[in-house]
């Protein structure tokens, strides 16, 4: 984690407001939650935050770009012009964005520069949909 120190005390300002949502540890019949219920009720909570704010952040990256290299073939490709629908599944939950798509003609497939930006390496995300193979972002195409 990267936080900085004013970026921490934020968040633990949120759990404040987190904590008036939820309400306290008891049942509606005055029964006390167990501490598995605590949990999986926090953990639901954490999962929306995390997708939501996650989806924002990954929608407003700037990935356009004019050209970008082919991760089949290395060839430079230009976008397709409309943004197509993501949708990536993470441990949180459902992420969704607009991303312009490029198409290879060379190779006949279309893919997203952002492929190869995706949890490099992590293994933890099922891949979108149109895409899969790294790509050769930042490097010049072949
Ligand atoms: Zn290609």
């Amino acid at each position: 984690m990267s936080l900085s120190g004013e970026q921490r005390r934020r968040v633990a300002d949120l759990t404040r407001e987190l904590y008036e949502i939820l309400g306290n540890s008891v049942h509606s019949d005055g029964r006390p939650m167990t501490f598995s219920e605590l949990e999986d009720e926090c953990i639901e909570v954490g999962d929306l935050l995390t997708a939501a704010v996650l989806q924002q952040r990954v929608a407003e990256r700037s990935i356009r770009e004019e050209a970008s290299c082919c991760p089949g073939c290395g060839q430079e490709c230009t976008p397709l012009g409309e943004d197509e629908a993501r949708v990536l599944q993470t441990d949180r939950g459902e992420v969704a964005w607009m991303e312009s798509a490029y198409q290879c003609s060379r190779c006949r497939r279309n893919f997203f520069p952002s492929d190869g930006r995706i949890g490099p390496g992590s293994g933890r995300h099922s891949e979108p949909a149109g895409g899969g193979e790294n790509g050769l972002l930042g490097s010049v195409c072949r």
